[in-house]
C-alpha cells in the first residue's frame, strides 16, 4: 500500500532553525535610512527586542528554538505532509505529489509559526503589549492566538474594507483576547489625518503599517510585530521545510520541485530555505515561488531600494518591488498583494538560485476547487495558487511522462474565504491584465538612493 500521510512524533519538532544566510553565495544588502546610510538596531530597538534584532542580523546556520516554544508548537506540529494519491488519479499524471499542510494551526494557517516566537520572544525582553496590522486577518488571528499563549496583550489594526466584510476572522481576534480596531482609526495621528481628508476611507496595509508602528513607536510599554517579509520571520517558517526533509526522509523520498504561494514570502521561504541548504551542497532541487499576475512582483517587478510599507516609515530595503505605492487590483488572495517581497528572497531570485511564476485568479481557484474534490481540503486563495503551479507541472509531466516528485504547501485552509468560491462558482471572478500603467507610475516613484 502506498503511504500517503506521512506523520512525526511531538519529539521530532524540530529544535532548530535554519538560517539561510549561512548558505547564500552572497551577504544580504543592509536596509538603510532615508540618508542611504546603513540601519543601525539601535534605531530598530524602538518597536522590536533586542532578541529578535539579533535573529534579524544573523549570519549563523543553526539558530535553537526555546523549550516554550516548541512546546506551543505542539498544540498543532509537527504538520502531516500528505500524498495527493486522488489528485494524481484525477490528473492522470505520473507525478508523485505531495503536500505540507499547515491549514491545521489553530488560526489555519503558517503565520503562528512566527507568532508564537514573536509572543515569546517579546515577553521575555519585558514588552507586554503588541501592536499590528492585518488585512484579511490571516496574521492578525494569528498573533492574537499568540499573544494570548503568552501573556502578551495584542491590539491589531485591521483594514477597514476586510473590518466589515471578514468579520468572522475579527470575531477570531476577539476570541483569543485582541482588541480590533478598524483602521484608519482615531486612536492614531496617521489614522486621523486620514480621515479628516477622506472619513470613508476604507484604509489599506500600508495605513495600518504606519498606525501600528506609529503606536509602538510612542509607547515603551509596546512593540511593532508583523507576519511577513523580514529575516526572522522567514527563520521561524522553516520548521515547515526541516519536518519535510524528515517526513521525505522516513519514506526514502525527495521533491524535484517544490512550490509556494509568495505574497511577502515567508511560507515560501519556510518550506523551501531548508531544501536550499541541500541546493547550497549541489543538490538538484527547484525552489519555485508562485504570485498572482496581477501583483507580479518577482516576475515583473525591478531588484531596488524601496520602503516596505505605502507611507515610507519603514526602513528602505533592497528587494523585488512594483513600487510602494502601488495598489493591486483587489483580488480575493489578500496575502498575495504586497508590493514588494522579502529581501531575502529577492536575493536568491535576484542571483537566479530559486524560480519564480505568476498564475491568473481564475485558474487558481479552478486549481483550488479541483484540489477540494480530490483531496477533501478546501485551499486558501493563496494556496489556490501554489496548488494551480503543482497541477500545471503535473500536467506537463503526463505529457512528456516523466514521474517527477512534487511537493507543494498548502499554507491553509479557506474556511473564512469562502465569499470568494461563492463569487468563483457565480461567475464574478475576473483574470485582472497586467496591470502596467500603474507599476510603472508606481517605480517611477521609487526613493533615490545615495
Ligand atoms: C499570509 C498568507 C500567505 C502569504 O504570505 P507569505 O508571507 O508570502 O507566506 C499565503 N498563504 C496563506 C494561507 C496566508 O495566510
Amino acid at each position: 500500500m502506498t503511504v500517503t500521510r506521512v506523520t512525526l512524533e511531538e519529539n521530532e519538532i524540530p529544535t532548530h532553525w535554519y538560517n539561510v544566510v549561512a548558505d547564500m553565495p552572497n551577504p544580504p544588502s543592509p536596509p538603510l535610512g532615508p540618508d542611504g546610510k546603513p540601519v543601525g538596531p539601535e534605531q530598530m530597538l524602538a518597536i522590536f527586542p533586542g532578541n529578535l534584532l539579533e535573529q534579524e542580523m544573523s549570519g549563523e546556520r543553526w539558530i535553537p528554538i526555546p523549550d516554550a516554544v516548541r512546546d506551543a508548537y505542539r498544540i498543532w506540529r509537527p504538520t502531516p505532509l500528505i500524498r495527493a494519491t486522488r489528485l494524481e488519479a484525477a490528473l492522470g499524471t505520473p507525478a508523485k505529489i505531495f503536500y505540507k499542510y499547515e491549514g491545521v494551526s489553530p488560526s489555519g494557517s503558517h503565520k503562528p509559526n512566527t507568532a508564537i516566537p514573536q509572543a515569546y520572544y517579546n515577553k521575555q525582553a519585558g514588552i507586554n503589549r503588541l501592536t499590528t496590522e492585518t488585512g484579511a486577518g490571516q496574521w492578525g488571528s494569528s498573533i492574537a492566538f499568540a499573544g494570548q499563549m503568552f501573556g502578551v496583550e495584542v491590539r491589531i489594526y485591521m483594514v477597514k474594507i476586510s473590518y466589515g466584510q471578514k468579520p468572522y476572522r475579527r470575531s477570531m481576534m476577539q476570541t483569543w483576547g485582541a482588541e480590533v480596531f478598524a483602521s484608519p482609526s482615531d486612536m492614531t495621528q496617521t489614522g486621523r489625518a486620514i480621515l479628516a481628508k477622506d472619513p470613508n476611507s476604507l484604509g489599506s496595509l500600508g495605513i495600518a503599517i504606519s498606525e501600528a508602528v506609529e503606536e509602538a513607536a510612542g509607547r515603551k510599554d509596546t512593540n511593532y510585530s508583523l507576519g511577513s517579509v523580514l529575516n526572522h520571520v522567514l527563520l521561524h517558517q522553516t520548521v515547515i521545510g526541516l519536518e519535510a526533509k524528515k517526513q521525505f526522509e522516513k519514506i526514502g523520498e525527495y521533491p524535484d520541485m517544490i512550490f509556494a504561494p509568495c505574497g511577502g514570502g515567508s511560507n515560501f521561504a519556510g518550506i523551501a530555505f531548508p531544501f536550499f541548504a541541500d541546493k547550497a551542497a549541489g543538490k538538484n532541487v527547484r525552489l519555485i515561488a508562485v504570485e498572482p499576475t496581477s501583483c507580479p512582483t518577482l516576475t515583473k517587478g525591478v531588484y531596488a531600494y524601496d520602503f516596505g510599507d505605502a507611507s515610507g516609515f519603514t526602513p528602505l530595503m533592497q528587494m523585488y518591488t512594483l513600487g510602494h505605492d502601488f495598489m493591486p487590483p483587489g483580488i480575493h488572495a489578500g496575502g498575495l498583494r504586497y508590493h514588494c517581497d522579502s529581501p531575502l528572497v529577492s536575493q536568491l531570485y535576484h542571483e537566479k538560485l530559486i524560480e519564480a511564476v505568476a498564475v491568473p485568479q481564475l485558474a487558481t481557484f479552478e486549481a483550488g476547487v479541483k484540489f477540494a474534490r480530490a483531496e477533501g481540503i478546501i485551499p486558501a486563495p493563496e494556496s489556490c495558487h501554489a496548488v494551480r503551479a503543482c497541477i500545471d507541472e503535473a500536467l506537463r509531466c503526463k505529457e512528456s511522462g516523466e514521474p517527477k516528485t512534487l511537493l507543494f504547501n498548502l499554507s491553509g485552509h479557506g474556511h473564512f474565504d469562502m465569499a470568494s468560491y461563492d463569487r468563483y462558482f457565480a461567475g464574478e471572478l475576473e483574470d485582472f491584465e497586467y496591470p502596467q500603467e500603474a507599476i510603472a507610475a508606481s517605480l517611477a516613484h521609487l526613493p533615490k538612493v545615495g
